[in-house]
């Protein structure tokens, strides 16, 4: 594996919603904008001012730079909470444009800004949250062991990809798929079709 090789925060959740999204953006550097992403860019345009802010014993840092050597990650996030106690308390806030997912591809970055915090800053973020736009909610995230653990996996799994520089076929969730930026590039019945045909042929040689 390359140890200068970096990921970028983000990129953690494409690999969580699909590895094969995760290689055609990050390896095959291919990238199709639909509905969900713009208005996620426009979201993060909007929250992306920059300017820190004190209210009463609460600072609030925005647009905060984040990196990890022992992660090997770097990016951005979108709001850092400083509550002044002692210790001082670390919450990082995400704004989503969707709305709460059973999934764990949002907490899962949220997760991966803590870490970053962490080793930064020398602290423990225990919590954080996720702003979404669509209902206007704020869904309180609890940075715990099996989150960490996921997260972990989630960026060594990125990591590997990137390093084999393959592309992964497509996944079997197809709800997903029709959700996806990519699914015009990535062709994904296409692609079982032929793997189907494949299969067959393999059964029944002519
Ligand atoms: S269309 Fe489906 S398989 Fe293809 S990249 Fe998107 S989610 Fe993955």
């Amino acid at each position: 594996m390359d140890e200068d090789q970096t990921l970028m925060l983000s990129a953690l959740q494409h690999y969580a919603y699909c590895p094969r999204q995760f290689a055609l953006i990050h390896i095959e550097q291919v990238w199709e904008e639909n509905r969900f992403t713009a208005e996620g860019r426009v979201l993060h345009e909007r929250v992306d001012s920059g300017i820190a802010e004190q209210r009463r014993s609460t600072r609030y840092e925005r647009s905060v730079l984040l990196q990890s050597q022992r992660f090997r990650l770097t990016g951005k996030m979108d709001l850092l909470e400083i509550e002044e106690d002692d210790p001082p308390r670390y919450f990082p806030v995400e704004y989503k444009r969707g709305k709460p997912k059973v999934e764990a591809w949002d907490r899962i970055q949220l997760c991966a800004q803590a870490l970053c915090i962490e080793e930064m800053r020398s602290v423990q973020v225990s919590e954080g949250a996720i702003w979404y736009w669509e209902v206007r909610k704020r869904e309180p995230v609890v940075i715990d062991g099996v989150l960490r653990a996921a997260t972990i996996a989630v960026i060594e799994g990125a990591h590997a990809l990137l390093a084999s520089g393959h592309t992964p076929p497509p996944i079997e969730d197809k709800k997903r798929c029709r959700a996806c930026s990519l699914v015009d590039l990535c062709e994904p019945e296409a692609f079982r079709r032929d793997h189907s045909a494949d299969y067959i042929n393999e059964l029944f040689p002519q």
